[in-house]
Order: C-alpha cells, then sequence, then structure tokens
C-alpha cells in the first residue's frame, strides 16, 4: 500500500535537497583559479562553502518546515528505527512523520519554529469522523480499521521516504566525505599556499630588504652621479679653461715657430758670422801672439836700454825719536825738465871735523852729489817704488832672469823694502809680496794667451858663509840645518839648495804665510846681543816656469829678491873683546860676500872671463840670476841721520860703482 504523503512536501524536499547538493560542487574553487587567488580569497571562498556545508542540515531541515515543527518529541542522536506509531489518529500520525524527518537530519542549528505555527494540519482536506457513541462499537472498529490502514499507508510511504532519506544521507555522506577529502586536499593547498605566501613573505621581505639596499645604493649612487655631474662640469669647465690655454698655447707656439724660423736664419747668419770671427779671431790670436812676442822683445830693449844694472837709491825717514839732520844734509835735485822729473840726483853734506881751518872754524860742509836710474826721497811710498820695478817683474813673466838687491846699512830701510813694515798694512807692503801678486795678475792675464805659468818658491838666509833655510818647519824651525848649494843634475845650470823647503804658490795668501814663517825662524834663532837678521843676507827665489802649449813654447827664469846683511863696517878704533871678534868675524864675512858681489858685478861688467861666483855663498846662490841675460836691480838704503853719514857714503860710492856697470845684452831664457 502506497503511504499517503503530501506530494507538495516531497517535491518541495527533493528540490532543496537537489539545490543544496547541486549548488555545493559548484561554489568550489576552481582548479585553475586556485592558485590565482590569495589565501584570504581562498579563505574566503572556503566560508560560504562551510556554512554552506553546515548549513546543508538547516536547509534540509528548513525544507521540512513543519515536521519541525515537531520538536518536542524526544529524539536519539543517529536513531534510524522507526518510531512506534502512536494509536491515535490524525494529527499523531503526522507528527510521527514530522518527528522521522527530524531524525533524518539531526542539526544542531534547527532553527526555532514559532510555536504557533506545528499547528499546520499534516493531512490536508481530510475531515476528522465525528465522535461515535459508546455503544457503536462496530463503527468505532471501523473508524479504527481505516486508520491503521490510513497508518499503515503512512508508515509504508514513510519508509519509503526513510530509504530516500537514507539514500540521500548516504550521498550527503559520500558527499561530505568527498567535500571531506576536497577539505583536505584544500587545507594542504591551504598549508602550501600559506608556505608559498610565507615563502612569498620572506622573499617579499628579503625582497624589500634587497629593495631598500638597492634604493640606499641608488642613493649612494645618486651621490656618486651627482658628485660626478659636479666633476664633470667642473671637468668641463677646466677643459674648456685648457682648450682656451691651448688655444693661446697653439698662438704662441705658431708665434714661436716663426720666431724661430726667423731665429734658425738668423743662426744662420751668425754661424757664418761667427766662422768668419773664428777666422779673424784666430787671424788676430796669431797677429797678438806676433806682438806678445814683439812686446817682449821690445820690452827687454826697454830695460837693457834702462840698464841690465839698474840702482835705486832710497831714503828711509827719519824716525820718531830720531835727532833731526840739519837743513841741506840730504838734498834731491831735480832733474832736467824740473821738479816734475822723477828725482834721479842724491847730495849728501859731510862736515868733516878733522879738517879745520887755520882760524880755527869749522870747514864747510863737503857736498857729496850722487846720480842713480831713480832716487826715492824718505816720503816715498811703497806703492811708488814699486811702480818702477813692477817692469823687472814683466820681464821675470817674460823669462828673463831678475835679481833685486837691497843694500845698505842695518837700520837703513832694506827690510822694509823688500818685506814691508811692521802691522801688515797693506800700505807698507814690501816688495816680495807686490811682485808676487803682480805676477800672480799677469799670470792669469797671459792665460788668456794660452800661457800657463808655475811658480815655487824657496827663502833661505846666509849668515856667516852658512845657509840656512827660512821656510823650515817642525824641529827644523829655527836651526834648520845647514844647506847646501848644489847643481840640480850634472851638467845642469839650475841650481838647488840641499835641506831647503821649495814650496808651490799660486796666490798672494800662501805667499804671505811665507813671509810669516821666514819671520817666525828669524826670531827663533835671534840673540840678545846679535839681531842676526842684519848680519845675514835672506834670499827669497821663486822659480817662474811659463809654457804655451799650444805653440810648444816654454820659459822658465828666477825672480831673486835679497835683503842683504847690514853693510857697516867695524869701527877700527874699538877695542877687541871676545864678543867683538866675533862681530869682527861676522862683518869679515859680511863684506867678502858683499865685495865679491861687488866684483861680480864689475867681472859681468867688464866681461871678464872669470867671475868669482864661488868667493861667496850669495854670489854662487845667485849666479843664474846675475850677468848675462839677467836684470839686476839695487835698492841702496840711506838711513836720514847725520850721525849715519859715513855708512851713507859708503854705501852710495859701492852702489855708484854698481851703477856704472853695464852687463852685456841679456837673453831670454827660451827652451
Ligand atoms: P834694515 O833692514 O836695513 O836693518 P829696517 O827695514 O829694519 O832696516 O828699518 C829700520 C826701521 O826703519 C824700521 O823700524 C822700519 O820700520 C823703519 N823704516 C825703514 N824704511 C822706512 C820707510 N821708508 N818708511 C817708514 N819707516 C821706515
Ligand atoms: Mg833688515
Amino acid at each position: 500500500m502506497e503511504p499517503q504523503r503530501s506530494p507538495l512536501l516531497e517535491v518541495k524536499g527533493n528540490i532543496e535537497l537537489k539545490r543544496a547538493l547541486a549548488k555545493a560542487p559548484s561554489r568550489l574553487p576552481l582548479p585553475g583559479s586556485r592558485l590565482k587567488r590569495g589565501p584570504d580569497q581562498m579563505e574566503e571562498d572556503l566560508e560560504p562553502e562551510k556554512k554552506r556545508t553546515r548549513g546543508l542540515g538547516t536547509k534540509v531541515a528548513t525544507s521540512r518546515p513543519r515536521a519541525t515543527a515537531l520538536t518536542t518529541v524526544p529524539q536519539t542522536q543517529g536513531q534510524t528505527a522507526v518510531p512506534k506509531v502512536p494509536r491515535k489518529t490524525g494529527p499523531r500520525c503526522s507528527t510521527a512523520v514530522a518527528t522521522v524527518l527530524k531524525n533524518q537530519k539531526p542539526g544542531p542549528a534547527v532553527p526555532a519554529q514559532k510555536p504557533g505555527t506545528t499547528a499546520a494540519p499534516p493531512v490536508v482536506g481530510r475531515k476528522k469522523p465525528s465522535k461515535r457513541p459508546a455503544w457503536d462499537l462496530k463503527g468505532q472498529l471501523c473508524d479504527l480499521n481505516a486508520e491503521l490502514k490510513c497508518c499503515r499507508e503512512r508508515t509504508q510511504l514513510l519508509d519509503q521516504e526513510n530509504q530516500q532519506l537514507r539514500n540521500q544521507l548516504r550521498e550527503a555522506q559520500q558527499q561530505a566525505t568527498e567535500l571531506g577529502a576536497e577539505r583536505r586536499t584544500l587545507e594542504e593547498e591551504l598549508a602550501r599556499m600559506r608556505a608559498q605566501a610565507e615563502q612569498g613573505q620572506r622573499e617579499l621581505g628579503n625582497l624589500s630588504a634587497r629593495v631598500l639596499e638597492l634604493e640606499e645604493r641608488l642613493g649612494t649612487q645618486e651621490g656618486l652621479v651627482q658628485e660626478l655631474q659636479k666633476e664633470q662640469l667642473e671637468l668641463q669647465e677646466e677643459r674648456r679653461g685648457l682648450a682656451a690655454r691651448l688655444e693661446e698655447q697653439e698662438g704662441r707656439l705658431q708665434a714661436s715657430e716663426a720666431a724661430l724660423s726667423g731665429s734658425q736664419a738668423e743662426v744662420a747668419s751668425l754661424r757664418q758670422e761667427a766662422a768668419a770671427q773664428a777666422a779673424l779671431l784666430a787671424k788676430r790670436e796669431e797677429r797678438l801672439h806676433g806682438l806678445e812676442m814683439e812686446r817682449r822683445r821690445l820690452h827687454n830693449q826697454l830695460q837693457e836700454l834702462k840698464g841690465n844694472v839698474r840702482v835705486f837709491c832710497r831714503v828711509r825717514p827719519v824716525l820718531p825719536g830720531e835727532s833731526t839732520p840739519p837743513s841741506g844734509f840730504l838734498l834731491f835735485p831735480s832733474g832736467p825738465s824740473g821738479p816734475s822729473d822723477p828725482p834721479t840726483r842724491l847730495s849728501l853734506s859731510r862736515s868733516d871735523e878733522r879738517r879745520g881751518t887755520l882760524s880755527g872754524a869749522p870747514a864747510a860742509p863737503t857736498r857729496h852729489d850722487f846720480s842713480f836710474d831713480r832716487v826715492f826721497p824718505p816720503g816715498s811710498g811703497q806703492d811708488e817704488v814699486f811702480e818702477e820695478i813692477s817692469m823687472l817683474v814683466q820681464s821675470a813673466l817674460d823669462g828673463y832672469p831678475v835679481c833685486i838687491f837691497a843694500y845698505g846699512q842695518t837700520g837703513s830701510g832694506k827690510t822694509f823694502t823688500m818685506e814691508g813694515g811692521p802691522g801688515g798694512d797693506p800700505q807698507v807692503e814690501g816688495l816680495i809680496p807686490r811682485a808676487l801678486r803682480h805676477l800672480f795678475s799677469v799670470a792669469q792675464e797671459l792665460s788668456g794667451q794660452g800661457w800657463t805659468y808655475s811658480f815655487v818658491a824657496s827663502y833661505v838666509e846666509i849668515y856667516n858663509e852658512t845657509v840656512r833655510d827660512l821656510l823650515a818647519t817642525g824641529t827644523r824651525k829655527g836651526h834648520g840645518g845647514e844647506c847646501e848649494i848644489r847643481r840640480a843634475g850634472p851638467g845642469s845650470e839650475e841650481l838647488t839648495v840641499t835641506n831647503a823647503r821649495y814650496v808651490p804658490v799660486s796666490c798672494e795668501r800662501e805667499v804671505e804665510a811665507l813671509l810669516h814663517l821666514a819671520r817666525q825662524n828669524r826670531a827663533v834663532a835671534r840673540t840678545a846681543q846679535n839681531e842676526r837678521s842684519s848680519r845675514s843676507h835672506s834670499v827669497f827665489q821663486l822659480q817662474i816656469s811659463g809654457e804655451h802649449a799650444g805653440r810648444g813654447l816654454q820659459c822658465a827664469a828666477p825672480l831673486s829678491l835679497v835683503d842683504l846683511a847690514g853693510s857697516e863696517r867695524l869701527d877700527p878704533g874699538l877695542a877687541l873683546g871676545p864678543g867683538e871678534r866675533e862681530r869682527l868675524r861676522e862683518t869679515q864675512a859680511i863684506n867678502s860676500s858683499l865685495s865679491t858681489l861687488g866684483l861680480v858685478i864689475m867681472a859681468l861688467s867688464n866681461k871678464e872671463s872669470h867671475v868669482p861666483y864661488r868667493n861667496s855663498k850669495l854670489t854662487y846662490l845667485l849666479q843664474n840670476s846675475l850677468g848675462g841675460s839677467a836684470k839686476m836691480l839695487m835698492f841702496v838704503n840711506i838711513s836720514p841721520l847725520e850721525e849715519n853719514v859715513s855708512e851713507s857714503l859708503n854705501s852710495l860710492r859701492f852702489a855708484s860703482k854698481v851703477n856704472q856697470c853695464v852687463i852685456g845684452t841679456a837673453q831670454a831664457n827660451r827652451k
């Protein structure tokens, strides 16, 4: 028997279920779209699904609105057995069906029905039979049977429905399982997506950090770029400046090139000119050399004309503390041309006390006149004296031996003339330092013409016919062992003094040092009674050697500057004590050497075959500086004092004799 069921209810329930089931899958996210969506979006998609799934029961329940109204019936979760059908008719049957329906879809959220709505009639259109009288048992039975039949039909219907619902439940469960699987898949996917999202987040974080870093780098780079731009600007500015400078330099270069080419042309012409000048110069040099040789020849001729033996007389001034001589004692008559002429004459007046007049009055003083090559009165300065002899120094450089003597009694000014006055005052410098200075400067000038000069100095004293070195140093100082005069070699004309120092000199300072050393040596040898320097001859010799390498010319000559020993004689009336005897021996030696010097000069002048050089150490040492080509100059130094008149006359007489000598034509010592 087909259970009676409301077709409307059934259809509606089915439609609701189907709608719910049919709609569910369509709400699932599409596989292709899952990855594209964000986790949040997926969650959102998932939520309504869950809600829907959860709300399935509700929808099912709501599809049976009437059934839910019967919630008052006690029920058991999961109970599937059909409840016992109550014997009551009509509404009871409807209530059972509602209960079954309710038990089919248990849900936590059954929407509450309004109490009033539960009273809806389960079967529409069926009239409730009117109540039978108690006695109508048959009728009652009939009614009951009809009701039973109805109930059975309904039971059957409900069973079917139950079956359907079970099927639906299975389907739903299956669907739920599927949905669960799908949910898990989705959850896994969600987890994966989350992991991906986290990964993404991390990557995003990394990327953000990287972005930050890059931004930072960008900032740095931008700064750098700005700097570089600034630098570029500066460089551009500099480049502009350099370009301007370059342009300027190029302009200058062009100008310089133009100037250079002009200069080159000029140089070429100058070279030509220089070549012409060089040729001219060579010609002139040749001519100059010829002139120099001519000058030497003429100079020598002039010196010879002046006389190879010349005598200058020098009278020293009266020193402080000395008695002034009577006026007219010494006179210096002017030359033939008047006072402008350099004086050459000297007259000395001597009153001879031994000669008396018959009346007893003193005899008139005797005038002694002398004439020399030059006379220097007391006021003459050292420079004036040197001027006269500088020509002789030139002769020495030209290769002629030169010898200058200072002759006179002790205290007449010989040392002053030769070496100079005390105190190192340049004004009172003597002939030796002046001559050497002149030599050095003339040699320097001649070096321009190709001449090279060298000078070697020696300084000895001859005392009592013994030779001593005045340049001795160290332990020999002051004593300077005995020296011998020897020939430089067998057959050689040159003489040397053994044990004596020969010192090369090239400047004034070196000469000054040598003169200083000589003074020291003399001071050590000096004794209280005997001023040895006055009793000995001091011989300063300078060997001059010149060479003209270009022309293969050589010249050599000695320049001798001799400060002779005092020429005074011993007073014949003096008693001969032991000191005097010594003094006599000294004086005899001095006189002997001085007279030998006179004899040698005489012999040379008279061109005698024998010249007694060997008779004294002095003449022996000076033999190469006397005679022949040599130039000789003798200073006769005179004291201005009246008390020295006798010695002065002796000196003047000796000098006059020398002055009369003319020694043969000198020849330059050319090799
Ligand atoms: P000598 O060497 O002949 O013995 P000095 O040269 O020693 O004589 O001179 C004796 C003194 O006279 C020294 O004090 C010197 O300074 C001085 N004397 C010599 N000649 C001159 C002069 N021309 N002018 C100034 N003083 C001079
Ligand atoms: Mg002296």
